[in-house]
C-alpha cells in the first residue's frame, strides 16, 4: 500500500491554512457575510438577514422593493438563477462591516466557491439599488467567479446593471434609453472634452480608481455602450451572450458576433 509522504501532508495543510488566513486578511467583510447566521442580525428567511436596529417599516419597504426588483430581473434575464443572501444594514458602520466600503447604497459580493451576498444600506431600500445589485449577482451566478472576474469587462457589468436601475434614465424603449445615456455622457464629459475609452474602464481598478466625476463618467460610458448594443441585438441576447461565455467563448468575440448577426438579419 502506498502511503502519502508525511512531508507532503504538512505542506498541503500549511498551504491550505495560508490560503484561508490570507483570504481572511484580504477579505474580512466576505467572511463576515458568510458567518452572518452567527451574528446579531435577525434571520427573516434563509437568504435574508436584517440589522437588529431595522424598524418594521424598513423591513416592509425592503420586501416590497425586492419583489419589484425581482420582476425587473425576470424581464431582462428570464427566471432568476441567483440565490444571493441579502444583508440589510441600518447604518454606515454596519454597512462598512459587511461591504468594506462606505460608498454607495448597496454592494454585491461573490466568493470563488459560488456564494453571493447583496449588502444594502438604509438608502438602498429601493427597487433601483436592489435590481442593480441583483443584476450583478445574476451575472456572477451564471458565469461563476473566475469567468466574471477574468472575462467580463467592468463597463459591461456596470452598464448592464444600469439597464434595470432607473436612477439616471427612466424606463423607456431601447433607442430612447441609449440616446438618454449618450446625453448624460455628453453632459458629464463637458461636451466630449473628457471621454473614457472602454478599454480603460475594463478593469475594476480602471473603473473605480479616480474621483467621483471619473466614476460617474465610467458608469455613464458603460451604460451608453451597453444600451447601444442592446438596441442593436435585443435584450434576449443577454442570455445568449452569457451562455456562450459560460461555454468557453471569449466575451469580446461573442459580443461582436451577436451584433454582426443582428445586422445581417433582415
Ligand atoms: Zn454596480
Amino acid at each position: 500500500m502506498n502511503r502519502f509522504p508525511r512531508h507532503l501532508i504538512f505542506y498541503s495543510i500549511g498551504g491550505l491554512m495560508a490560503v484561508v488566513i490570507s483570504y481572511f486578511v484580504l477579505f474580512p467583510h466576505v467572511w463576515r457575510c458568510q458567518w452572518i447566521e452567527f451574528s446579531d442580525f435577525k434571520k427573516i428567511t434563509s437568504t435574508f438577514y436584517i440589522s437588529p436596529d431595522t424598524p418594521p417599516k424598513n423591513l416592509q419597504k425592503a420586501q416590497l422593493a425586492m419583489a419589484d426588483a425581482h420582476k425587473r430581473i425576470n424581464r431582462l434575464w428570464g427566471a432568476p438563477q441567483q440565490k444571493a443572501t441579502f444583508i440589510l444594514c441600518e447604518n454606515t458602520e454596519q454597512y462598512r462591516h459587511y461591504c468594506n466600503s462606505t460608498e454607495g447604497a448597496g454592494c454585491s459580493l461573490g466568493t470563488p466557491w459560488g456564494q453571493s451576498f447583496i449588502v444594502l444600506n438604509v438608502e438602498g431600500l429601493n427597487t433601483d439599488v436592489i435590481a442593480h445589485e441583483m443584476c450583478h449577482a445574476e451575472l456572477f451566478t451564471r458565469l461563476g467567479w473566475w469567468k466574471t472576474t477574468r472575462q467580463i469587462p467592468q463597463w459591461f457589468n456596470e452598464g448592464l446593471a444600469l439597464m434595470v436601475d432607473y436612477r439616471f434614465v427612466p424606463q423607456t424603449d431601447s433607442i430612447q434609453r441609449h440616446l438618454s445615456y449618450k446625453e448624460e455622457c455628453l453632459y458629464l464629459s463637458r461636451g466630449g472634452q473628457i471621454t473614457l475609452d472602454l478599454k480603460d474602464i475594463s478593469s475594476m481598478r480602471g473603473f473605480f480608481n479616480g474621483n467621483d466625476s471619473h466614476v460617474m463618467l465610467a458608469y455613464m460610458t458603460g451604460a451608453t455602450e451597453v444600451s447601444r448594443w442592446l438596441a442593436a441585438v435585443g435584450e434576449a441576447n443577454v442570455q445568449v451572450l452569457v451562455q456562450q461565455v459560460a461555454a468557453g467563448k471569449p466575451f469580446e468575440e461573442v459580443y461582436k458576433d451577436l451584433e454582426q448577426t443582428s445586422r445581417i438579419r433582415p
